[in-house]
């Protein structure tokens, strides 16, 4: 980080910045930059507040040379992070998670869990906290939810993932194996930080008004409370157009490869809206390279409490999974 000292500054003021600076751990190199003093910072800079530096009265500028998100920045660890969820390894090949929006009978849940493991899912989700735009919609059916997703992963082998919205419904989470962070909690703190705390591992999805830099500020404080395994999930972010739900942001997936090593999957679904609008988005995210993908599917579309419009039936999921695995092994030739 460079610090950028006005013009005719008291020495004393620069002097015990730099002594402030020194009682953190951060050193500082003092430069003559056209006759101003250049203050170049060493150290946890990642820690330091711009703007809490910019508001000082003699400091002119203030330039971040690394950035905030020391441990999710690839520049730091190289090497792919791959999160062992069950026996799926997310970041490792390529990972399918599908299920319904929201867990709503035994029935549904056998008829789709059936159906996504067949096709190849490594993971089934299901929703039993269900964050709606409207009070009066289905919220989800909570606790008991929750534990017959548990239990239809177990009969059928697959590790299941869940939607966590507070973190006081912890202890309710015991038998789901994975923590879904929904858009709209992407910057709960509290919750990330709880998340942190924990050893459960993590899928993160993207605010639909956040930019990449801030889904990794998020992934960071998951990282930085000493819980590695995050997924990230790219999921649509809001834009003008109106003709799909949200607008899938296709070039978050190789940007987001590039920035860090953690795992990087894309929710078609929830960008798109509409169930013909799902299989060209998912084909596009393999083929920019994402490393899973989360679907929506359930055994009567029509009938689904939530999403029901995004939901794909099994049968299309079926074809679907198909296509996939067709674009994959075109993309390894
Ligand atoms: C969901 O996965 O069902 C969901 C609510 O997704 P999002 O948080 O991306 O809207
Ligand atoms: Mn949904």
């Amino acid at each position: 980080m460079l610090i950028l000292i006005k013009n005719d500054t008291p020495e004393s003021a620069i002097r015990s910045l730099v002594i402030q600076l020194s009682r953190q751990g951060i050193g500082a190199a003092r430069a003559d930059s056209g006759g101003r003093v250049l203050l170049t910072l060493t150290g946890q800079t990642w820690t330091l507040d711009e703007q809490r530096l910019l508001a000082l009265p003699y400091v002119e500028d203030v330039k971040r040379l690394t950035s905030p998100w020391r441990l999710a920045n690839r520049r730091n660890h190289p090497e792919d992070t791959v999160v062992s969820v069950g026996n799926a390894r997310i970041g490792r090949g390529f990972c399918l998670i599908a299920g319904p929006c929201a867990v709503e009978s035994a029935i549904q849940m056998q008829a789709v869990a059936r159906t996504v493991k067949a096709a190849g899912a490594q993971l089934l989700r299901g929703g039993a906290y269900k964050p709606r735009t409207s009070p009066y919609a289905f919220q989800g059916y909570g606790a008991g939810a929750l534990e017959l997703l548990a239990e239809t992963g177990r009969e059928m082998g697959l590790p299941v993932v869940s939607e966590i919205t507070d973190a006081s419904q912890l202890p309710q989470f015991a038998q789901v194996d994975m923590l879904q962070v929904g858009a709209r909690n992407m910057q709960n703190y509290e919750l990330l930080r709880a998340l942190g705390g924990q050893p459960k591992p993590v899928l993160l999805k993207r605010a639909v008004g956040a930019t990449v830099e801030e889904l990794l500020q998020s992934a960071e404080y998951i990282l930085a409370g000493g819980n590695p395994n995050v997924v990230l999930c790219e999921r649509g972010i809001r834009s003008f157009s109106q003709t799909s739900r949200a607008a899938l942001d296709i070039s978050a997936i190789p940007v987001l490869k590039q920035m860090t090593h953690l795992p990087v999957i894309v929710d078609p679904s929830h960008a798109a809206g509409s169930s013909e609008l799902v299989p060209p988005l998912a084909l596009a995210a393999v083929a920019a390279g994402a490393d899973g993908l989360l679907i929506e599917v359930h055994d009567r579309p029509a009938a689904a409490l939530s999403d029901a419009a995004q939901s794909l039936s099994c049968t299309a999921f079926t074809e679907l999974a198909k296509k996939l695995a067709r674009v994959r092994k075109a993309l390894e030739e």
